[in-house]
């Protein structure tokens, strides 16, 4: 489907690195997380989800390069996008405990093929491993 929104991973002039703010001449990591907003999304997130520069990107990067990623979700118009992260996987990508009932964080990541990580991929969060992420993110951010 194409309607899905989409960090765009091609160079955009407007775009700024979500941990210096400087303008991206290349992008180099993007990651969307599901749900986008509400009670289980991830803090502090703005609607076009993260974007990185290539001094930025080094650490999530590394990060994720230790989770285990999964096929695309599926998607429909049935389903949120953040059900079907739900849906494909039972286990956390991190921590590899089972998800059980709770609320789960789909993360999407998109990047310029080069080393550790695919150019696309797909991850499932538990809610502990929800909350470790997202103080990762904001260390990352104070940079
Ligand atoms: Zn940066
Ligand atoms: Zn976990």
């Amino acid at each position: 489907m194409s309607s899905e929104s989409r960090p765009n991973v091609d160079h955009d002039p407007h775009a700024d690195c979500t941990a210096c703010g400087a303008a991206l001449a290349e992008q180099r990591l993007a990651l969307q997380t599901y749900p986008e907003a509400g009670e289980n999304s991830i803090a502090g997130l703005s609607a076009g989800g993260l974007l990185y520069c290539p001094d930025c990107a080094s650490e999530p990067v590394e990060l994720l390069a230790a989770w285990d990623d999964h096929a695309h979700p599926p998607i429909d118009a049935d389903r949120s996008i953040g059900g079907g992260y739900r849906e494909i996987r039972d286990r956390c990508s991190f921590c590899a405990e089972e998800l059980g009932s709770a609320p789960v964080v789909g993360v999407e990541l998109y990047r310029r093929p080069s080393d550790t990580l695919p150019a696309y991929a797909n991850y499932t969060l538990c809610s502990d491993c929800k909350e470790v992420f997202e103080e990762f993110l904001a260390n990352v951010r104070g940079r």
